[in-house]
């Protein structure tokens, strides 16, 4: 977040040591033998998902504590403060009032201080898949294209390059992928190699990676976008044209967080995944959603397809073998069949890889049987522990769809 001003920016970083405690800097642009003053408060109640930026202006300084006064150190013009005196799961809000500008105050920004077990950074990311390169002979890096601010993309195969799944995580930005994707990968590589050469898997698990950090890094507010503010989910070559109107917003409006890009495939992460798409030429994909790292067995596919029942029939096997491993672990008696629902709309992966002859799947929270539970993740209340019991459920889930898809050329 940045106040036009100072240039005022606050984000949370982590200390690299075991117990990765975090901390909030505050960083923005100062003249020399300025005193500073920085306020702090805590915020209650914002509804992530529902509340903007905008929800932080209604606070003001006086309500805070003052927190810092002095004359910071600077770095070309840039100075930072830090505060160490933060709690995992707390959202805040920061003001910097300096002196010589008059005593003027600029803020708030907000930052909301997320738990990195729950939520991975980029380099943890890249660091466990290069990991599992080193460790396993069957698993490998490949880059597929770069984000918007050249971060890297890269995918990790798994076993068998002839007979994939390809999955693909964080297309929208505070959503699941990289933490369930990279757990289930290292766990198959531990435990079902023979399957594995059956059957692989390849996986591109934060594919909106520039939001997502930003998002790990405290943003405080739920973020589809990517940097360009284009929804990579609307930007594939399948119907674009099409205007949706879902969550009562626009798809051809720049301002709407569905917004479709320019053009087909204007944004780097969309074409990095079609390349994932053609180099994997998988035999189903899977694209995780639902906020906060967590997603359950709620399965949509194209919308275009709902009549093709050929395609449905086949949809069907594979929605229904990933559910059967996800509930049996999960102990869930309640729940109906899982049918996956004609949703994915134009624009979007499911849509395209339709068009293209893929089988494809995007995986939703929905609520009901065993999945209350994760209930709130969609609060942004996801706790290490629930993540974990999350995973577990999708490893089952892959391992019993790579076990029909072995079964089920
Ligand atoms: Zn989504």
């Amino acid at each position: 977040m940045t106040e036009k001003a100072l240039r005022l920016k606050a984000y949370t970083a982590t200390e690299e040591t075991e117990s990765e405690k975090q901390h909030v800097v505050l960083s923005f642009r100062i003249k020399p033998d300025n005193m500073v003053t920085v306020y702090r408060k805590k915020i209650e109640g914002m509804i992530f998902d529902f509340d903007e930026e905008e929800y932080f202006d209604d606070f003001s300084p006086s309500e805070g504590e003052c927190i810092y006064q002095g004359f910071p150190e600077i770095t070309r013009s840039f100075a930072k403060i830090c505060d160490f005196d933060v709690e995992t799961g707390a959202t805040y809000a920061y003001w910097v009032k300096t002196e010589n500008s008059g005593g003027r105050i600029t803020g708030p920004v907000g930052v909301k201080v997320r738990d990195p077990r729950v939520w991975w950074h980029f380099d943890k990311i890249m660091d466990r898949m290069y990991a599992l390169e080193n460790a396993y002979e069957n698993a490998s890096c490949i880059p597929v294209g770069e984000t918007v601010t050249h971060k890297p993309l890269v995918a990790l195969f798994a076993g068998n390059r002839e007979r994939l799944i390809a999955a693909t995580g964080a297309i929208h930005a505070a959503e699941s992928g990289p933490e369930i994707l990279l757990s289930c990968v290292e766990y198959l590589l531990k435990h079902h190699s023979a399957l594995l050469e059956k059957v692989g898997i390849a996986i591109l698990p934060s594919v909106n990676a520039d939001m997502r950090e930003e998002v790990v890094c405290g943003l405080p507010r739920y973020y589809r976008v990517n940097k360009n503010g284009v929804d990579l989910n609307r930007n594939f070559s399948a119907n674009w044209e099409e205007v949706g109107t879902g969550y009562g917003l626009s798809t051809d409006d720049p301002k709407c967080e569905t917004y479709r890009g320019p053009y087909p495939f204007s944004e780097p992460e969309t074409k990095a995944v079609a390349e994932f798409i053609r180099i994997t030429n998988p035999k189903v994909i899977l694209s995780y959603h639902a906020l906060a790292c967590i997603t359950g067995d709620g399965m949509l596919c194209a919308k275009s397809m709902a009549d093709d029942e050929n395609h449905m029939q086949r949809i069907k096997g594979i929605a229904s073998s990933y559910s059967s491993g996800f509930r049996t672990k999960a102990q869930d008696s309640t729940s109906d069949p899982n049918i996956p629902y004609p949703h994915c709309s134009a624009g979007s992966l499911g849509e395209w890889s339709y068009q293209n002859g893929y089988y494809s799947l995007d995986l939703e929270l929905w609520s009901g049987g065993c999945l209350d539970y994760f209930a709130d993740s969609k609060k942004d209340l996801t706790t290490a522990e629930m993540l974990e019991r999350n995973i577990l459920l999708h490893q089952n889930g892959i391992v019993s769809l790579m076990t029909y898809l072995s079964e089920n050329t």
